[in-house]
């Protein structure tokens, strides 16, 4: 039975397509807008939203060493909602979503010790105030957890709760999800928003609720929202398995190396203060293939499969907002951390419409007056 508030979702991306499929499995009825053209049969690459060109690690502690405690417990909850989505997902899927929680490895080479023992501190130091879980590892149990770092890292640290996903076919599976729960999708429809108005083409249809959830499109909108660019390269190696993201301390920059399905792995990412979205600089590629070298000389046989640059979008405090005003809902400002964080908001945001306790009210929403 369909539920008589109508609703419309703009953008396809992580934040409009979680959103659409929670609310699409308690019957609402909803109309979800893409700026691009969606191939809905295979599992095409909508390269545009953020969300396929990301890493896809949901790596709480890794991310609150920059960030702040409340990114960390939004990462926290997620962590717990993460695996009923997927098992959700996967009753009705034909391929099983790749979600993995055997933590992220953080290691260094000899000569950047100094970066691995200011990073343990930092994780020690979050470790009394939260829960923060983590073993300090040997030259031996790096081996024993990954058989193919053997021999280039004596030191190292697990952050054992941390996850990974495989980001482009979860995608794919939302999207599928919601349209066998009646979602009606428009895609190829750049649109605009004002309060419950969406305009198309210079059509306008109202609807009792708005969500932007347009990310960096959404920026004329949002004037504290910016994009920063981030660059990855997708590799395939026959060569080399991990089991988990690997991150490289280094003076200059933060590496990490995530392994994806098909012995693939994407390896970033830079974070430039730039809304340029033009393809990778030789220097980071410089600087991320002699990473994945260093990491295991074998990778300098691996084949360059994709270079992908994207914005992420971001608020001044790099932190994700929900902004109420009149019958627009605007959720934005995920930055690096949508996988970490969407299903939490999502769920308050979920939690609110429905006038239930929302646990994250004051951590994430704002109410304007118009
Ligand atoms: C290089 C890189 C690596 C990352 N790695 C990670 C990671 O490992 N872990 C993690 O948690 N996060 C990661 N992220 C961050 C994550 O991808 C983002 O936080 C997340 O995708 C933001 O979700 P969103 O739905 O707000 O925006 P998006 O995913 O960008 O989606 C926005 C959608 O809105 C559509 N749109 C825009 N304007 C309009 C319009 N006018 N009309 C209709 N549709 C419109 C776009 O086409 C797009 O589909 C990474 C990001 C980048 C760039």
């Amino acid at each position: 039975m369909s539920n008589t508030v109508d609703i419309a979702i703009i953008g396809a991306g992580l934040a409009g397509r979680l959103l659409a499929y929670r609310l699409s499995q308690l019957n609402y009825d909803i109309d979800l807008y893409e700026a691009n053209q969606l191939d809905i049969k295979t599992s095409a690459q909508q390269l545009s939203a953020a969300a396929f060109t990301a890493a896809g690690m949901i790596a709480p502690i890794s991310e609150a060493i920059d960030a702040d405690l409340d990114t960390y417990f939004l990462g926290k909850s997620s962590l717990k909602l993460w695996p009923q989505i997927i098992r959700e997902l996967n009753l009705s899927g034909d391929k099983k979503i790749a979600y993995q929680q055997n933590g992220s490895l953080i290691i260094c080479h000899h000569q950047d010790q100094a970066e691995l023992t200011h990073f343990t501190r930092k994780v020690h130091r979050l470790s009394q105030t939260c829960d923060a879980k983590f073993k300090t590892l040997d030259a031996t149990d790096i081996k024993a957890l990954e058989p193919d770092l053997e021999g280039n890292f004596s030191t190292g640290l697990l952050l054992e709760e941390e996850a990974n996903i495989d980001n482009r076919h979860l995608m794919h599976a939302l999207l599928q999800q919601c349209l066998a729960n009646q979602v009606h999708l428009i895609d190829q429809a750049t649109v605009s928003v004002t309060n419950n108005c969406v305009t198309h083409q210079h059509k306008s249809q109202t609807y009792q609720w708005v969500f932007d959830c347009r990310g960096v499109g959404a920026k004329a909108q949002l004037p504290n929202l910016r994009g920063v660019r981030g660059e990855v390269l997708r590799v395939e190696s026959t060569e080399i398995s991990l089991s988990r993201p690997v991150r490289l301390m280094h003076p200059r920059y933060q590496l990490y190396l995530v392994p994806k399905p098909n012995r693939q792995f994407v390896i970033g990412a830079t974070q430039i203060e730039s809304e340029d979205t033009s393809p990778m600089s030789v220097q980071s590629m410089l600087e991320l293939c002699s990473a994945l070298y260093s990491i295991n000389p074998a990778f300098s046989q691996a084949r360059i499969l994709e270079q992908n640059t994207n914005l992420r979008p971001a608020f001044i405090d790099n932190k994700p907002q929900v902004i109420v005003r009149d019958q627009l809902v605007s959720i934005n400002g995920l930055f690096r951390h949508g996988f970490l964080v969407a299903p939490a908001i999502i769920d308050s945001v979920v939690n609110w419409l429905q006038g239930k306790n929302c646990p994250n009210q004051a951590r994430l929403f704002s109410f304007l007056e118009h």
